[in-house]
């Protein structure tokens, strides 16, 4: 593969969407130390490994909500699907991403808004929040490939605006369906929101779940193939909040994001991508991350629902 074209796709991309500065970052960052409300960076990593950045490249970021797709995989993973979804549901909520939004058995209605991910935190194994902790980011560095780690500061900010997450963790615990203690979910789940990543970094983890759970640079198979496809289909579903639909009609790639301005894409088969622009719409989305999706996904043909592909498949069943 050409990762010069890669690489020049990108950068057009950037240089495209670069001058629109409106939007509004996410009030946790007053507290952030060297944060860059006008920060910029994209990356891509390829199935078969080919990697392409722009941007601020070296820059490290919270995954804030884009962690609850990787914790859910993981969970998948570690106590299968049955017993996840005996706790959290697999329905667009409609909702703000923190909304309460529960089944009426009590269950979240998905993984992807904050009283799915709580719920889904809490599914972590592990007989304290140190060793769930430590689980996550063991998973997590395997898809990405690299070591990661917590921001104190980035947790420390959180954990001073923790009390709608506490309330809606309270709401879970309360008919029992919680696993563990409400202040101890909200504590981890934070946690996991601060992990840091640079946009390559990212774009591995997202490469991961392309590849149906192998890591495309280190070869390690961190995740069943069914869980990455159940991963990416909450993905598809879900992922961007109460902007979902128009996202799924116009980009149309499984995609998450999270108020740092994270956003990551994955497309199964074929690329992982990801961004990073702080400035966030009024749905707590990335202004300048969707403009490159848009752009990206245009120009390489990525709308996962595409006329094309599956011909082959029933072309060659018996
Ligand atoms: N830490 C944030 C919260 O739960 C994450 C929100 C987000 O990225 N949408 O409040």
């Amino acid at each position: 593969m050409d990762t010069d074209r890669l690489d020049a796709a990108l950068t057009a991309a950037l240089e495209e969407v670069e001058p629109d500065h409106s939007g509004e970052t996410s009030d946790y960052l007053d507290d952030v130390a060297g944060r860059q409300r006008d920060g910029l960076a994209a990356a891509v990593c390829t199935v078969d490994g080919h990697q392409a950045s722009a941007g601020e490249a070296e820059h490290a970021f919270a995954l804030q909500s884009v962690s609850k797709a990787l914790t859910y995989a993981v969970v998948l993973e570690e106590v299968g699907l049955d017993a996840v979804l005996e706790h959290v549901g697999v329905e667009p909520s409609g909702e703000a991403f923190n909304h309460l939004s529960l089944h009426d058995d009590g269950r979240p209605y998905n993984p992807l808004i904050n009283a799915g991910a709580i719920m889904a935190h809490a599914l972590v194994p592990g007989k304290d929040a140190q060793t769930r902790a430590g689980l996550l980011l063991d998973r997590y560095s395997a898809m990405a490939g690299a070591r990661l780690e917590v921001s104190e500061g980035v947790r420390a900010a959180e954990s001073a605006r923790a009390d709608r997450n506490l309330g809606l963790a309270h709401l879970l615990a309360d008919p029992g369906v919680l696993p563990i203690e409400a202040r101890e979910a909200v504590d981890g789940y934070l946690t996991q929101c601060s992990i840091l990543v640079t946009a390559p970094q990212l774009a591995v983890m997202g490469a991961t779940l392309a590849a149906g759970g192998v890591n495309p640079l280190t070869g390690e198979r961190v995740l069943q193939e069914w869980v990455a496809e159940q991963s990416l289909s909450v993905m598809l579903t879900c992922g961007m909040y109460d902007a979902t639909g128009q996202w799924v009609a116009e980009v149309g790639v499984p995609a998450k994001s999270g108020v740092s301005g994270a956003l990551l894409g994955a497309v199964p088969g074929a690329v992982g991508i990801a961004t990073w622009s702080p400035r966030l719409d009024e749905r707590g989305n990335s202004m300048r991350g969707i403009g490159i999706f848009e752009r990206l996904s245009e120009r390489w043909d990525l709308h996962v629902l595409r006329h094309r592909g599956a011909l082959a498949g029933l072309r060659g069943a018996d």
